[in-house]
């Protein structure tokens, strides 16, 4: 049994283990999961579609999904530029939840977490997260999974390989559903970054989100006093490889490209993300994890500090409130409302932060321009009893 794992892994190292059984019959064209007409081929492959039909019944009807037909359109197009038209195979759910994940399922479903959407500052980076998953798909890494799994114990791993079934709507949140090896991330990874290259995407894209995602959880520890987790492989890069592996080999294999002018679609991606990122921010900064949302929205901000981002960072050190939080926090709402003053939520921002910081007069100032400018506002009647009402 050990011998045929080995033999397994060194397939899959060598990147030839995909239906190479299927080629055998020369009159019939190869079927891939990728194929359009592709059906499951046995037993095994049918029992882990029907259990992903059912997962994907549950995603459909949760309160998570995000169902905007203009952004669940652009991630499709962005995914369907970097894998051709074998993209119509895969069915995209965005799922409200704030952190950095995607996953992928057999039957063609591929699950995107709205965190990632906030993570990603280019079309060029979200396509490497799309191609990377579409690459477990092509590549069927998890039936690979579950029939090495099933080879090596019993029926109770399958059991712990799908861990979040039943979970979805009370958490709206689905984990890795697939525990792929090393190797296997490996494969999707370098595979990604030859769709990359093809469709004029720059592949130097999948070496700087980790880049940054390492940088990110340096802000947390920072922040928290703590060592930085990058280097570990625990929580949600339990499979995965160390980030920081990762990232140098994606550098190096990127390094390997044809020199181009390839497309990173900057201007694009915030384009079609500008509307979305006031709630994501909003999930973000509810994580109470104060120095990866400080860096988060630095990185947005280097496109320019819109008054929606400045708005975005008054909250987050209003919710810290420690020291001068509230003093900064008012500095970047009257930031924000000398961009735009007509920012309802800037002004409810600087009323409370100066209320907080001592200034009573000047916060009820602050919170009656915002119920005059907001006058359908959620909380009107509890900042009516803070601040009166103008006569
Ligand atoms: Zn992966």
């Amino acid at each position: 049994m050990k011998y045929k794992i080995a033999l397994i892994l060194t397939l899959m190292a060598s990147g030839s283990l995909c239906s190479f059984d299927l080629r055998a019959n020369e009159a019939q064209p190869a079927l891939t999961p990728t194929a359009l007409d592709y059906l499951p081929q046995d037993d095994d492959e049918r029992g882990l579609w029907m259990q992903m039909d059912e997962l994907e019944r549950e995603v459909k009807s949760s309160q998570s999904l995000i169902k905007d037909p203009e952004l669940n359109a652009y991630v499709r197009k962005i995914l369907c530029n970097t894998v051709g038209d074998t993209c119509g195979r895969v069915r995209i759910y965005i799922m409200r939840t704030p952190y950095f994940n995607a996953s992928m399922a057999p039957n063609g479903m591929m699950i995107i977490w709205s965190g990632l959407l906030l993570r990603t500052e280019n079309e060029a980076e979200l396509a490497s997260v799309l191609g990377h998953e579409f690459s477990h798909f092509e590549k069927q890494h998890s039936l690979q999974s579950f029939r090495n799994i099933r080879q090596k114990t019993d029926a109770m791993a399958w059991m712990s390989f799908v861990p979040y079934v039943g979970m979805i709507g009370q958490i709206g949140a689905i984990g890795s559903i697939f525990s792929f090896s090393r190797e296997m991330e490996r494969q999707a990874d370098l595979v990604s970054l030859d769709y990359l290259a093809d469709a004029g995407y720059d592949p130097n894209a999948a070496s700087d989100i980790w880049r940054r995602l390492r940088a990110e959880m340096d802000a947390t520890a920072a922040e928290r006093k703590r060592k930085s987790q990058k280097d570990d492989n625990g929580g949600f890069f339990a499979s995965h490889p160390n980030s920081g592996e990762r990232m140098e080999y994606l550098e190096q294999a990127a390094g390997k490209k044809p020199p181009k002018n390839y497309m990173h679609g900057q201007l694009e991606y915030r384009r079609a993300m500008a509307k979305w990122w006031p709630l994501l921010i909003d999930d973000q900064i509810k994580l109470n994890d104060f120095g990866a949302t400080e860096f988060l929205l630095g990185q947005l901000g280097e496109g320019g500090w819109t008054p929606q981002l400045l708005y975005a960072r008054g909250e987050l050190y209003r919710a810290r409130g420690k020291d001068d939080d509230f003093a900064k926090a008012a500095g970047f709402y009257r930031q924000s409302l000398s961009g735009d003053a007509g920012l309802p939520e800037s002004w409810r921002g600087l009323g409370l932060a100066l209320i907080r910081s001592g200034d009573r007069t000047g916060g009820i100032a602050a919170l009656r321009r915002y119920l005059r400018a907001s006058p359908e506002a959620f909380d009107r009647a509890i900042i009516e009893t803070m601040a009166g009402t103008d006569e």
